[in-house]
């Protein structure tokens, strides 16, 4: 038999504890004193069983550990042999039924945020001489259509989105009582999420979104001098003061679901603490997630290596934060730890970078169908229509390109089972190809994830019970 070598894997320490962050698995592997051992022979070089299991005798290790200690590692791929093991990623069986649909209910807006994808420099959509808003019929046919191809699916999931939301806020309504009805006919169960700017958020809204539990997400990026930067009206002049009193409502009234905020952080917006104070602490938000833009290095506003630095430090000490709370039981809102751990948690080893085009489609107000929300309205991006259907072929070509087995610079990279290449969006923004790779952003990437390992690995020694929320429920 030939010799046993290192699998391929991220090592982390985390509470006096050695963990295996094992890819192409996505699996979390805590090593004893023996499998560390072991691991150690091999990192220095190859070697056969008979050598390995004779070191490790040698160390004072009974046969049987020391047996035992390398099948184990050989079955978890955190070593390999001769043989090898697979390293391509299957591909999802096709048709794959549908989770979740993004309805653009209008693509208008009452703002004019200045990093925004659908109306900023970075659109990709091409929206002359399309439907505004969405009509009652076409977001009807879009609820049919969800119900249609999310075969074996129960639980179904619908969200609203822009533009600005609530200018199309009677679709909604409709749309709502529609798909209740028309799901518990199926069998189904339907949720429903809503994001905002939070400017037409009116108490008979506010009600009715509380009524039929709605999850609410709200725009906005922290406290009055960092928000108006970018997210102002036409006339340039900045919506806080218009929209705090609005969300504070909101907080206050709607107690049916959580509710979150959604900062995005551009070179002007990058004070990732104070702004996570601010939103969780002063207006009382659940939870606060940061999305960073990076897409395009001639935008004023897109963070450079420098911006992102300084976030990941941030996000750092955030991440800390969220872990003391772990310890103590408690939940921190900190969205982007939460959200990573549960990636971490579940093992996934993902083939595409999220579920655009796949289990997740965006829906025109025109009823033309898109990867996501982001691409609506883009007939470059057009995989078809509620009224016609999917178009496989494109959809196809889509999802092929998208794969992590067609993105040759990710194959030797570790974070490759939560990353696969990034968001298909700001690959086409910065590479113009969906199926390009996000090289820009590996190192940050790389930083991030390695932050979670470690949170995730002390939560395993000190608080194991408090992964259980992140197991499927
Ligand atoms: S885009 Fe970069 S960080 Fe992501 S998997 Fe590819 S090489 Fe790794
Ligand atoms: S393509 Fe980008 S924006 Fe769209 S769902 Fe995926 S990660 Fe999100």
């Amino acid at each position: 038999m030939s010799g046993y070598r290192l699998g391929e894997f991220h090592s982390f320490a985390s509470a006096d504890q050695e963990f295996l962050y094992l890819v192409p698995s996505g699996a979390i592997f805590a090593l004893d004193e023996v499998s560390s051992s072991v691991i150690k022979h091999l990192s220095a070089a190859e070697r056969t069983r008979e050598s390995l299991v004779a070191e490790l005798i040698a160390q004072g290790v009974a046969r049987s550990e020391a047996e035992e200690a390398i099948d184990e590692l050989y079955q978890s791929h955190a070593i390999a042999n001769g043989n090898g093991f697979p390293t391509e990623v299957q591909k999802a069986p096709m048709p794959f039924p549908l989770q979740s649909l993004v309805l653009n209910v209008t693509n208008q807006c009452n703002l004019s945020c200045k990093y925004c994808y659908e109306f900023g420099e970075d659109r990709v959509a091409t929206p002359e001489g399309k439907p505004k808003f969405m009509s009652e019929e076409t977001a009807h046919a879009a609820v049919e259509f969800l119900l249609a191809n999310s075969p074996g699916r129960r639980a179904i999931h619908l969200t609203f989105f822009g533009g600005e939301t609530l200018m199309n806020f009677k679709v909604v309504q409709s749309t709502i009582e529609y798909a209740r009805t028309r799901a518990h006919a199926e069998g189904k169960y339907i949720d429903f999420s809503l994001t905002t700017n939070a400017t037409l958020l009116t108490p008979p809204v506010i009600e009715y979104l509380a009524e039929q539990h709605v999850g609410i997400t709200i725009s906005i990026d922290g406290p009055k001098e960092l928000n108006d930067q970018l997210r102002v009206f036409s006339n340039g002049q900045g919506s806080y003061e218009m929209i705090a009193p609005r969300v504070k409502e909101l907080l206050a009234k709607h107690k049916t679901r959580p509710i979150g905020a959604r900062v995005t952080l551009t070179s002007q917006v990058v004070d990732v603490k104070a702004i996570y104070r601010h939103l969780k602490d002063e207006l009382g938000f659940h939870e606060v997630g940061f999305a960073p833009v990076t897409t395009s290095p001639v935008r004023l506003y897109a963070l450079g290596s420098n911006g992102l630095n300084t976030v990941l430090e941030q996000f750092t000490e955030l991440a800390q934060e969220y872990l003391e709370f772990a310890l103590r039981d408690e939940m921190h809102g900190f969205s982007n730890v939460k959200d990573t751990l549960q990636e971490l948690h579940a093992g996934l080893s993902k083939a595409h970078p999220c579920g655009a085009g796949l289990g997740l489609l965006g829906v025109a107000p025109s009823g033309d169908i898109a990867p996501c929300h982001r691409f609506v309205d883009s007939d470059t991006h057009k995989l078809g229509n509620i009224a016609t259907g999917i178009d496989r072929d494109v959809q196809s070509d889509f999802l092929e390109r998208g794969h992590i087995n067609r993105k040759p610079e990710c194959h030797t990279c570790w974070a490759r089972p939560v990353c696969s290449g990034g968001c298909y969006h700001e690959a086409y923004v910065r590479y113009g190809d969906t199926g390009h790779a996000n090289l820009h952003y590996c190192d940050w990437i790389r930083g991030w994830t390695d932050v979670c390992l470690k949170v995730y690995g002390e939560i395993a020694v000190k608080n194991p019970k408090f992964l259980e929320h992140f197991d499927e429920r």
